[in-house]
């Protein structure tokens, strides 16, 4: 028999968790209630859901959550059990190089650069050289099916644009962005790698971008020549974003240079030109990953008035930074505590996957939430749920993801972990049962355990 639902504007009075069911917690036989039906697409039963006792049944109709409730009588086109399992929205990875994504393998640039970031950047503009069009969309498509695969619903992809690849890279993402959206949201960034006054022709390449359809404007103003020019590359990205109405992204401060404190003008910037909620930094350590507490104090409030979303990448600085300069050595984190105590946003991003950055990465965000976790210290139950989020809502509110979150009324993009509890999952970094995107399922992973002990054992 179809299970049928109401549907999701009529919302039943007395729930107890009204943001997530709409209303309908408590009904054990929601066909029992006298309004409009409709039959469901997906239902997934015996659900754990972050933050509620108990389990839940989850139903979805036409891509979108149509109700959660303790029980849903009768099925539908297709039924998952959990089985108890916690059941997640898609995680969202804010920061990921797709186009130079699996170039590691192109290991004559390795030597130069392993030695630290600034090196990275000439060594990466090599490998770019060799760019084509089917070779980043062969890569890109295979780092975004590893992505879904874990999970992944919701990648803010990088594109470099520069007078080195002109705009291969931003126009092949944009192709694949089409290509995958059935399966993840791609959001494009016009990034100027080489940087904006340091590479001529920069500027009007990235209103190309926009022109040909990019959804964000990129920047990285530390990478000029001087705190001018840095001032003035932050200019030129908010006077294009403006223009088009398009959210700002910058890296800032990829470096070791407590003197390196551009996101004081991007921030001031920001709120000035009225870009509130609608601003992403990566990185951000230069003063801020120095014992200038002031400073820090300062652009911590900033940020928090910005409506800036932080975006860290632990791994890659664990394994980037620290390398020179013998002991002690140095992290390379930004300050997530401060960020996160004050209020701020704060996301995970994979930045790089096996490039001239970083040869690991595979799209897998709960692997980043259980590496920030070692670098920022995280370990209370609290702190646990901190980096759960930097990995789902921190970057879904980055990227302004419409309809995000397991709610009535939103979209069903959704993952069932093979775990019961946000700390169980971060531990045991388990497997993606199925990965659900507009309520299809998109990935599916059977597993299969047998544990064997030779009784000599005891
Ligand atoms: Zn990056």
């Amino acid at each position: 028999m179809a299970a049928k639902i109401q549907d999701p504007q009529l919302g039943a009075p007395g729930c107890s968790c009204e943001a997530i069911c709409g209303g309908d917690e408590g009904q054990s036989d929601i066909s029992s209630i006298g309004r409009r039906f409709r039959v469901l697409d997906l239902l997934i039963r015996n659900s754990r859901l972050r933050g509620l006792e108990g389990l839940r049944d989850v139903g979805i109709q036409d891509g979108r959550i149509a109700v959660v409730a303790r029980r849903i009588r009768g099925d539908s086109a297709k039924e998952i059990d959990a089985g108890g399992r916690l059941l997640v929205p898609g995680f969202a990875n804010i920061h990921c190089h797709l186009d130079k994504c699996l170039t590691g393998a192109w290991a004559e640039v390795w030597e130069e650069a392993s030695k630290g970031s600034p090196e990275a950047i000439p060594a990466a503009t090599r490998v770019k050289e060799r760019f084509t069009e089917s070779d980043i969309l062969e890569r890109a498509g295979e780092a975004v099916a590893t992505s879904v695969q874990a999970g992944t619903t919701a990648i803010r992809a990088f594109a470099d644009v520069d007078t080195v690849g002109g705009l291969l890279a931003v126009k092949s993402l944009l192709k694949l962005r089409g290509m995958v959206r059935d399966a993840i949201d791609l959001q494009v960034v016009a990034f100027p790698q080489e940087g904006i006054l340091r590479d001529e022709g920069t500027e009007e390449l990235l209103e190309k971008s926009m022109d040909l359809g990019a959804d964000v404007v990129g920047g990285i103003p530390w990478y000029e020549k001087d705190r001018e020019a840095a001032a003035r590359h932050t200019d030129l990205v908010f006077d294009i974003a403006e223009k088009y109405g398009k959210d700002v992204h910058a890296l800032i401060d990829d470096n070791t240079d407590p003197s390196s404190r551009n996101i004081e003008y991007f921030l001031k910037t920001a709120i000035r030109r009225g870009f509130k909620g609608r601003v992403a930094a990566s990185h951000c350590r230069g003063g801020l990953d120095s014992p200038d507490e002031a400073y820090a104090g300062r652009i911590v409030s900033l940020a928090k008035k910005a409506g800036l979303t932080v975006v860290e990448n632990s791994h890659v600085s664990l394994f980037m930074y620290g390398r020179t300069g013998g002991h002690p050595v140095r992290r390379g984190v930004t300050r997530i505590r401060e960020f996160v105590e004050a209020g701020v946003n704060v996301a995970v991003g994979q930045d790089d996957i096996d490039d001239p950055y970083y040869p690991f990465g595979r799209g897998d965000m709960l692997e980043l939430a259980f590496v920030v976790c070692h670098a920022a210290h995280l370990g209370t139950p609290q702190e646990l749920e901190w980096a759960f989020d930097m990995v789902s809502s921190g970057p879904a509110k980055g990227m302004r993801l419409d309809s995000y979150g397991i709610g009535v009324g939103n979209w069903a993009d959704l993952v069932l972990l093979d775990a019961e509890t946000v700390h169980e999952a971060l531990r045991l970094q388990p497997a993606r049962l199925a990965v659900i995107k507009r309520g299809k399922v998109v990935a599916e992973t059977k597993t299969r355990r047998r544990l064997r002990l030779k009784r000599s054992v005891s």
